[in-house]
């Protein structure tokens, strides 16, 4: 065995024998929380589960590194939507997403009883071997009697006492500390997957493309479908100008490329007198500016790269790698 360097030695001094590290899945149905859960165990705000979750390429992953494990939180989409799921391959395919995670996090709402997409999910999840825990969460908006009754209607439709369920509150932090705890006890034994600084595993450049492409197609419906990708070519963050009194403010401006196989579909999307492009661009804009806290100014621009799906290079350009 060759000797280990300094910086070896220091890396070994830093982790402890003990360390954890694993994959966590969260699933929930829209709205119960898990954003601003993620946000709340992460402390800080990341845009994870965007509406593009459905759509969604690069799957997000938000990283919580502590002094003793390291959770990567992984979204499952379509899982939370039963009528989504009644086709045998979404349900092959979100079986497939849990049996790549070491943990599930099921997150459910004390604010309303159990319906029948809990029992669903619940379904689907007792036929798997995966440890369970479960995040009752907006505990704040209900007195102690109350929750405790809704907690006891969530256990009937469990009927499986090794799921533990963690009362929480996502938004005042009420549980979540003890919720990350269980979720780290239930980790494998392991070191450090991301780098401890990292918490979101794209960069945001990935988020803003996605955020274009959903806009192509939810506007377009079937016109142009797959075969669609979205380049940021510029990301800038533009000060205030003393100069100018009408574009004075601060923005940021992003240029884009939508990229497309075919002419006819760049047809589509420019549309009449560029009023579908400006469609896109509109919604684009509305939701960069939540995910990016402040305005944009967005430029897009449709240009046709005959199959661009089969070229690596602009796969690799595009940042679609082993994930496509
Ligand atoms: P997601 O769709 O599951 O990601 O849900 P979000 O995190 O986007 O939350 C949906 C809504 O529920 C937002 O308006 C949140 O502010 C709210 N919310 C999330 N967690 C809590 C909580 O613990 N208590 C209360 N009162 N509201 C919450
Ligand atoms: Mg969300």
């Amino acid at each position: 065995m060759g000797e280990l360097s300094r910086k070896e030695m220091s890396l070994l001094d830093e982790i402890p024998n003990d360390y954890r590290s694993g994959f966590v899945a969260l699933i929930g149905r829209p709205n119960v929380g898990k954003s601003t859960l993620v946000n709340q165990l992460l402390g800080k705000k990341i845009a994870i589960t965007s509406p593009v979750a459905q759509t969604t390429r690069n799957r997000l992953r938000a990283i919580c590194t502590t002094p003793k494990a390291q959770l990567v939180m992984v979204d499952t989409p379509g899982i939370h939507k039963p009528h989504h799921l009644l086709g045998e391959r979404l349900v092959k395919s979100a079986k497939k997403a849990i049996g790549e995670v070491d943990l599930v996090l099921l997150i459910l709402e004390a604010c309303h009883s159990p319906g029948r997409g809990d029992s669903f999910i619940i379904q689907i999840l007792k036929q798997q071997k995966i440890p369970v825990l479960i995040a009752l969460n907006k505990s704040d908006l209900l007195s102690k009697e109350d929750y405790l009754v809704k907690e006891a209607e969530y256990r009937d439709v469990i009927e499986d006492s090794r799921w533990p369920i963690y009362g929480c509150s996502a938004s005042n932090g009420d549980g979540c500390r003890m919720l990350l705890d269980a979720m780290v006890d239930l980790l494998p034994i392991g070191p450090k997957l991301y780098p401890p600084e990292m918490i979101c595993d794209q960069p945001e450049k990935v988020l803003l493309a996605e955020l274009i492409r959903e806009q192509v197609l939810l506007q377009t419906r079937e016109e142009v479908p797959h075969s669609v990708a979205v380049k940021i070519d510029r990301l800038e963050e533009v000060p205030p100008s003393v100069k100018s009194k009408k574009k004075g403010l601060a923005h940021t401006a992003i240029l884009a490329t939508i990229l497309v196989e075919r002419k006819s579909q760049k047809g589509i999307l420019i549309g009449k007198g560029g009023s579908m492009l400006k469609n896109i661009g509109q919604g684009a804009r509305l939701q960069m500016q939540i995910l990016i806290n402040g305005p944009v100014y967005l430029e897009l621009f449709v240009k046709v790269v005959p199959a661009w799906r089969s070229k690596p290079s602009q796969l690799k350009e595009l940042g679609y790698g082993l994930d496509l």
